[in-house]
């Protein structure tokens, strides 16, 4: 496939972002500055620390951009940190977010004990059996608005969802060798 993949790399796990796509014969690249961002068919934010690429993305001007390339239907992935800075709502926090989607997420909300996991989930459009989930430190989604559609949830936790050209995971598929998700997002061209 012959797409501009942009994987946000201002701060976290970017590079395992890349090496997934690699594997699915997709160009990704790392983006920083307004202009590289603007060129993207794709774009992921990755995992990290979401109050500091939150304020990477203030500086490098990228806030308009991020939101200008939603408003044109381009397919956007937050992974774990991403999915807070898409998230309109963040709780107990006034932190700067895109706020792109209709969801309300809480972090560090698996509590101190369960910092890190895995477990198996089953996500909704993704054939071929359960995923292995890698969460760390990870946010969950409290609530959503109707344009936004539930994809896994663990146990009773919502840790998946996808708002038309958005998509937001509360774990990590870079971090594993199932490359299922990655295609998920790629399909997401298809249904434009
Ligand atoms: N706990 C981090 C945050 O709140 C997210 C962790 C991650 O991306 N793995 O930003």
């Amino acid at each position: 496939m012959n797409l501009r993949i942009g994987v946000l790399a201002l701060q976290g796990d970017f590079a395992e972002h890349i090496r997934a796509f690699a594997e699915l014969d997709c160009q990704a690249v790392p983006v920083k500055r307004a202009a590289e961002v603007r060129e993207c068919d794709a774009l992921v934010i990755p995992g990290g620390e979401s109050t500091t690429i939150g304020k990477l993305c203030q500086r490098f001007g990228l806030d308009e951009t991020i939101v200008e390339l939603s408003e044109r239907g381009t397919p956007i992935w937050g992974t774990c940190a991403g999915m807070i800075l898409l998230a309109k709502e963040i709780e107990g926090s006034d932190q700067w977010r895109l706020g792109l989607m209709d969801i309300t997420v809480q972090r560090n909300a698996f509590g101190r004990q369960v910092d890190s996991f895995e477990a198996d989930l089953t996500i909704e459009g993704v054939t071929g059996g359960p995923v292995r989930a890698v969460f760390i430190r990870a946010p969950f989604v409290t609530e959503v608005g109707s344009d936004a559609q539930v994809l896994a949830r663990f146990e009773d936790k919502i840790v998946m969802v996808r708002q038309g050209n958005l998509l937001a995971s509360a774990f990590h598929p870079e971090l594993t060798d199932d490359i299922r998700v990655h295609e998920y997002f790629l399909n997401m061209f298809d249904s434009k």
